[in-house]
């Protein structure tokens, strides 16, 4: 079977890798949809992330969802012939942190795509996948794989909007509309915020992310005095979704906060300066957002009970033989959303 693995900065092979056959409690996955994420993109184009370096081919990917072609011993759970939405995390289930049911801060975590540990963990771009049946996620009738591939990245926003709370009668913002900003904007009306303004520098990201259910968006770029009416007195957003890890974005997302205003920082970036005083003096909280848990069953209900239409972020689906053209449209955020992969 073919797999698509990264080598180094810029070096993208179709490589053939060995079929493996399913152990105890695990399943076969011939693999259809592979979303491209931001964390692909940059071991593309840099071969890392920050501190995050390769340090030996690695298979990528993290977003699949794909058909049941065999089950292992001991798995009841589900039948061959199922489409499935697959979970990149693995946790370890039993350290402190797994015991305190924050699993996505595993001390031995697996998560697919990884380089983060040596050796690193193997990704999901592959014809045919091997994973624990407790990873896959059935997707209901109807429901088409490609949507089901955005499980992940819909999970790590829901995560992100349970991390700021209830939304009941608040007004949202997001800064920052790729792929994950416009997942958050759907997550965040799924869970009831009063008013979704968006924030970005491309009228291309902003007009999907209007599809997607913003009230309004605002291009901070070309129209930066609506940016700046959000400031009015001390403020007038009760959360600010940060999915940028632009430090300019960070600020006036601090200043668009009321007084006691929760921003949730989702975007990477690096190291950025935060104005203290403003923080005191208007009590705010910054909590950061890290991958998810239990948000990807979730994810995967709100789908399947068609709760949610993820379809609009979708902006094209290539044959994995052509990963490199995918990965460069992937990248050029004013014609492209979530690109995917077909296998
Ligand atoms: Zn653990």
């Amino acid at each position: 079977m073919k797999a698509i693995v990264i080598h180094k900065a810029l070096d993208l092979r179709i490589e053939d890798r060995p079929l493996q056959t399913p152990g105890p409690g695990q399943v076969s996955i011939a693999i259809k949809r592979g979303g491209i994420c931001g964390s692909d993109l940059h071991y593309y184009r840099h071969g890392g992330i920050g501190a995050i370096v390769l340090r030996e081919p690695m298979v990528l990917g993290h977003e699949v969802a794909g058909e049941i072609t065999a089950l292992g011993a001991g798995v009841t759970s589900l039948r061959i012939g199922q489409c499935v939405a697959v979970s990149p995390s693995l946790p370890c289930g039993t350290c402190e942190f797994c015991q305190r049911g924050q699993q996505n801060h595993c001390l031995d975590m697996r998560f697919y795509g990884s380089a983060m540990r040596m050796p690193h963990v193997q990704g999901a771009f592959q014809q045919h996948l091997v994973a624990q049946a407790s990873q896959c996620h059935v997707i209901g009738e109807g429901i088409s794989l490609e949507e089901a591939a955005m499980a992940e990245p819909f999970a790590v926003t829901l995560h992100a909007i349970i991390r700021a709370g209830a939304l009941a009668n608040k007004r949202v913002v997001v800064t920052g509309c790729g792929p994950i900003g416009a997942l958050a904007i759907v997550a965040a009306r799924a869970h009831g915020a009063r008013e979704i303004i968006a924030v970005d520098i491309a009228d291309f990201t902003l007009s999907l992310a209007e599809r997607l259910g913003a009230d309004r968006i605002i291009n901070s770029a070309t129209h930066p005095a609506e940016l700046e009416a959000l400031k009015a007195n001390k403020g007038t957003a009760d959360i600010v979704i940060e999915a940028s890890g632009n430090q300019a974005a960070l600020r006036s997302g601090l200043e668009i906060l009321r007084p006691r205003g929760t921003l949730v920082q989702l975007g990477l970036g690096g190291d950025v300066s935060i104005p203290q005083n403003m923080v005191v003096a208007k009590e705010l909280e910054i909590l950061g957002s890290f991958r998810f848990h239990e948000e990807f069953a979730l994810a995967v209900d709100l789908i399947n009970r068609r709760k949610v239409d993820l379809s609009p972020l979708l902006t094209a689906v290539l044959p994995f033989e052509q990963a490199e053209d995918a990965f460069r449209l992937a990248g050029d955020r004013s014609r492209a959303m979530k690109v995917q992969l077909a296998f």
